[in-house]
């Protein structure tokens, strides 16, 4: 237990530890792993998963086009990072979570497994003596539970059951209606030590966001991760559905993973985006040109399903291209009203739906690119960015093509996994494609 971060001893202090959960994030961001008795857990050192968990699309099929020779049926060794080890509160015996890293037999870490594709990136800031920092918003939907995918998905209304109460944006009543599964969400991660900096409600009915305090970017991506299980399972202990989908519903808002930048200067200790006297530096505007060229490489990253391209609409306070702006929320890109320490970019293209350690590879990859490549930005967007709807890809396939042809961003997040990735995705989608809808029964079967 010495091993143990604090939280995670406070939780077990005078209980017997029973059992350890050796996870480990796919790409959809969903936890795979064994659980194991705490006494083999403590016995061993790392244990094998086969690499093709990677191979897998979102519906469980085995992909035929990503198990190629060579990836096929190969184990990777996983070890544990005792630093993120933490409680699973809503067990009934005491159980504790760690995230484990993916290596091969030869020790290099394995490049498909998201975390080390975060690695990679954040590796590349430190050899520069930057050290990023990045604070993720999580925006979800409590829905009504339900599992018949051939019906639309309800808004969980509250305790009062007020439809228009759990529309209203920042209101607070809402928030209370909300009450008895925030009172676990804050339990559970007062458990896990989390630090949540804020919940409020969101603009859709059910809607909800929480706040996570800034920080190291691969510490936040595994908190977005164990948060995500969390929220989960506080909603199920009330009898509704946590819904992380970009679009849930077709008339509410979308539900986005905000990722706000700022980055330190390793030497000085300074956010390297404002100067000695509070202005913009150059490296605050290469790195939003890096946003600006590079991003569109990466959306299949930050909108990895054919959902997520519903939320890129208009009004609905989500972005439909890459302008950026000051305190406008109509842009992808968001400069916040701040102090000059506290200087920021946020990155609004992210879904909730991402996986939210390729989400923040991606975006610091493609603010590094620009940085790197001192990009200049198009000039600040001001008044309503909803007039253009230029430069992000249209949907999952558009997206696909931009990121095979993007090799300096295939580079950084490494080719196998770029390989891998894509094809994983055409599959998706050519299943998607096979299905037909409803829209097409609807409207085609008498009239055409
Ligand atoms: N829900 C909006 C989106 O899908 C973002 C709302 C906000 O500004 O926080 O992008
Ligand atoms: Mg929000
Ligand atoms: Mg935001």
């Amino acid at each position: 237990t010495d091993a143990l971060p604090e939280a995670a001893r406070a939780y077990l202090e005078g209980k017997r530890l029973d059992e350890v959960e050796c996870v480990i994030s796919d790409f959809p961001g969903i936890a795979r792993g064994k659980a194991v008795p705490a006494a083999k857990f403590a016995r061993q050192s790392s244990f094998h998963l086969p690499e093709s968990i990677f191979f897998q699309t979102i519906t469980g099929d085995w992909s035929d086009d990503a198990a190629e020779e060579g990836f096929v049926e190969r184990d990777m060794i996983l070890k544990p990072d005792m630093e993120t080890a933490t409680a699973a509160p809503w067990t009934a015996d005491w159980t504790l979570q760690v995230i484990h890293d993916a290596y091969d037999r030869s020790g290099a870490p394995i490049p498909l497994a998201p975390r080390n594709v975060l690695k990679r990136i954040v590796a590349l800031y430190h050899a520069q003596g930057w050290e990023p920092v990045v604070a993720p918003e999580m925006e979800f939907y409590l829905v009504a539970r339900n599992i018949d995918p051939a019906k639309q998905i309800e808004p969980m209304m509250g305790r009062s059951g007020r439809p228009a109460a759990a529309r209203q944006a920042y209101s607070l009543t809402a928030v209370d209606e909300f009450g008895p599964v925030i009172d676990d969400i804050y339990d559970f991660a007062e458990a896990q030590g989390f630090e949540i900096d804020g919940i409020t409600q969101e603009g859709g009915a059910g809607q909800l966001e929480i706040n996570l305090r800034h920080g190291d970017p691969v510490k936040l991506a595994d908190e977005v991760f164990y948060f995500k299980r969390l929220i989960r399972e506080a909603a199920l202990r009330h009898d509704c559905f946590a819904t992380f989908m970009a679009k849930p519903i077709g008339d509410e808002p979308g539900s986005a993973m905000h990722i706000h930048h700022s980055i330190i200067d390793t030497q000085t200790g300074h956010n390297i985006f404002s100067g000695p006297q509070g202005g913009d530096t150059d490296a605050f505007f290469h790195f939003i040109g890096g946003l600006q060229y590079h991003l569109p490489s990466v959306i299949a990253l930050l909108a990895p399903y054919v959902n997520s391209y519903r939320r890129y609409v208009r009004d609905y306070a989500a972005p439909i291209n890459l302008e950026w702006g000051r305190d406008n929320r109509t842009t992808g890109i968001r400069i916040p009203l701040s102090g000059p320490e506290s200087r920021r970019i946020e990155n609004r293209l992210a879904g909730m739906d991402a996986n939210p350690y390729l989400a923040i590879a991606a975006s610091l990859a493609a603010g590094y690119l620009g940085l790197i490549e001192e990009r200049r930005p198009e000039p600040q967007f001001r008044g309503d960015a909803y007039d253009s709807d230029e430069g992000i890809p249209r949907d999952l396939a558009a997206a696909l093509d931009v990121l095979e042809g993007a090799s300096a961003m295939t580079e950084l997040l490494s080719p196998e996994f770029v390989h891998v990735y894509t094809a994983i995705k055409r599959a998706e989608h050519a299943e998607f494609l096979g299905v037909i809808s409803p829209w097409e029964r609807e409207h085609l079967l008498l009239n055409v």
